[in-house]
């Protein structure tokens, strides 16, 4: 029998496409013991296994947002909560990432490390009550690097990060290659909670600013756009970071730049598979061809897209574009031509939302837009929630969460529990969505249902006095270090 802490019953969407729905889990710590029928679960845990049974309508895995600039987030939310000196509410702290989103996170003067792991704690607050359990920060400064390092040491973190590195590419290619090289390390240098991700490189502007890097003049300026790295230099770099075993995530936004990076990714494909390594093209919403699409999905190159901008720059789109502005973030032909897609937010400078990123991937309804922008591309509620589960997952890194993004023996115990069944609703309820229960590696980070039942290690910590979120902390900080050795008998027990 599989000596589990807990079994979790309720509808269960697993995102696993050997079994999609179940009704229980077990887990002990951090990972999966046994799924399916509350009965089959029962039988492979010994009698009097605690059973949880979470307030809400489905329980899902945690949510993974793969792109989330979380620390300045954080501190936007830090501000606002120090003005107060209280903690904001969900649709509070929402609102104050809404008001001013381009705005500078911290005009207070210098940040202390205290500072940075409180917007970190902030913003994981906020992240959780969304459902979400893990975020990719694709460009953490070695500043925020060394905040979640910190917030890691002291317990705090409790979002499992991949924080990816960018490299200062001013002082030419091969000092910032020498950069990366130097501590010796690579993608998936950590632990189950924090880990080094890929390379981030900026290749081209922005969408709304015109700078975008496009393949005909944008019709206001005349211009391309704007290359802020040479393909020369980007070749180069994106090379040494294949052949030393780095991922490599590049902004770049415009049919142009797409061009050119996939173009530098395919010769580099000839000498080393980028499948693993999980090369990602981030944003790449403007003006994606056909032989784009089939490329990325050849060479195993993943698509790290926002709904969050369509949702924002769609009307802006409309006016600079016209009608081609509806082929924006066409996120079923990538699908289409088999690409992995992983999507997230950008936060803060669009919104963290997850309930509007999944409405907006699978409505194209876009903000004060009278009707969908480009309907054709709409994806099916099953796809834009892999897009947050086991695509995000994968775009993690090889070496990272490989484990994470479905509910199956053996996976993480990350999950949360909604309000609403993602896959039946409708776009208003998934708006209003709540999510009662997230769950990171068996520990309660967020419980608006009063919290579970005491359990395994939990039952001991909440006789000492723990509260939940306190022993979830202890449980990260303590149990990270589960193996797939444990899972070895339950696998039997189901199978
Ligand atoms: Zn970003």
């Amino acid at each position: 029998l599989a000596l589990a802490d807990v079994i979790v019953a309720g509808d269960v969407i697993t995102m696993d496409s050997a079994r999609p729905r179940a009704e229980a889990f077990a887990l002990r710590g951090n990972t999966i013991l046994a799924i399916g029928s509350l009965d089959e679960v029962v039988a492979a845990c010994p009698p009097g296994t605690p059973v949880d049974r979470p307030a809400g309508a489905v329980i899902l895995p945690g949510l993974i947002d793969a792109h989330c600039h979380l620390q300045v987030a954080g501190l936007k939310l830090l501000r606002r909560e120090r003005e107060l000196s209280r903690v904001l509410e969900v649709d509070e702290a929402l609102a104050v990432l809404d008001e001013d989103p381009f705005g500078e996170a911290w005009p207070d003067g210098e940040l202390t490390m205290d500072d940075r792991v409180d917007a970190i704690a902030a913003a994981q607050r906020l992240v959780h009550a969304l459902g979400i359990t893990g975020v990719i920060d694709p460009a953490a400064s070695s500043a925020e690097v060394s905040a979640y390092q910190e917030a890691r040491f002291r317990g705090v973190l409790t979002v499992r990060v991949v924080a990816m590195p960018y490299p200062d590419l001013d002082g030419g290619v091969d000092g910032a290659i020498a950069t990366l090289r130097a501590p010796g390390i690579r993608t998936g240098f950590g632990d189950e909670v924090l880990r080094i991700g890929g390379v981030k490189v900026y290749f081209d502007g922005l969408g709304m600013a015109g700078t975008a890097l496009r393949r005909e003049p944008w019709p206001e300026t005349g211009e391309y756009g704007t290359q802020r790295v040479s393909i020369e230099a980007f070749e180069r770099l994106a090379r040494a970071c294949a052949e030393a075993g780095w991922s490599l995530g590049v902004h770049v936004v415009g049919g142009g730049g797409i061009d050119a990076v996939l173009e530098a990714f395919e010769a580099i494909a000839a000498d080393v598979s980028l499948k693993e390594l999980r090369f990602t093209l981030i944003h790449a919403y403007l003006e994606p061809s056909a032989e784009n699409m089939a490329l990325a999905a050849k060479l195993g190159v993943v698509l790290a897209t926002q709904p969050s901008i369509q949702w924002v720059n769609g009307p802006g789109l409309v006016q600079r574009l016209g009608s081609d502005a509806a082929a924006s973030n066409p996120l079923r032909d990538w699908l289409d031509a088999g690409v992995t897609v992983a999507a997230g937010s950008d936060a803060p400078a669009f919104p963290i939302d997850p309930r509007l990123g999944f409405v907006q991937a699978t409505t194209r309804a876009v903000r004060d837009g009278d009707a969908p922008l480009g309907p054709e591309q709409a994806v099916t509620p099953q796809e834009a929630l892999a897009m947050y589960t086991t695509g995000a997952s994968w775009a993690s890194g090889a070496m990272a969460y490989a484990n994470r993004g479905a509910l199956a023996v053996g996976m993480g115990a990350d999950w949360t529990a909604c309000s609403v069944d993602p896959l039946t609703a409708t776009p208003e309820a998934l708006r209003a969505a709540t999510f009662s229960r997230t769950v990171v590696g068996g520990g309660t980070v967020h419980a608006s249902d009063g919290g579970p039942p005491p359990y395994g290690a939990f039952a001991a910590r909440a006789a000492a006095g723990l509260d939940p979120a306190e022993q979830a902390v202890a449980e990260l900080a303590t149990d990270v270090t589960t193996t797939v050795t444990d899972q070895t008998d339950s696998t039997e027990v189901i199978a």
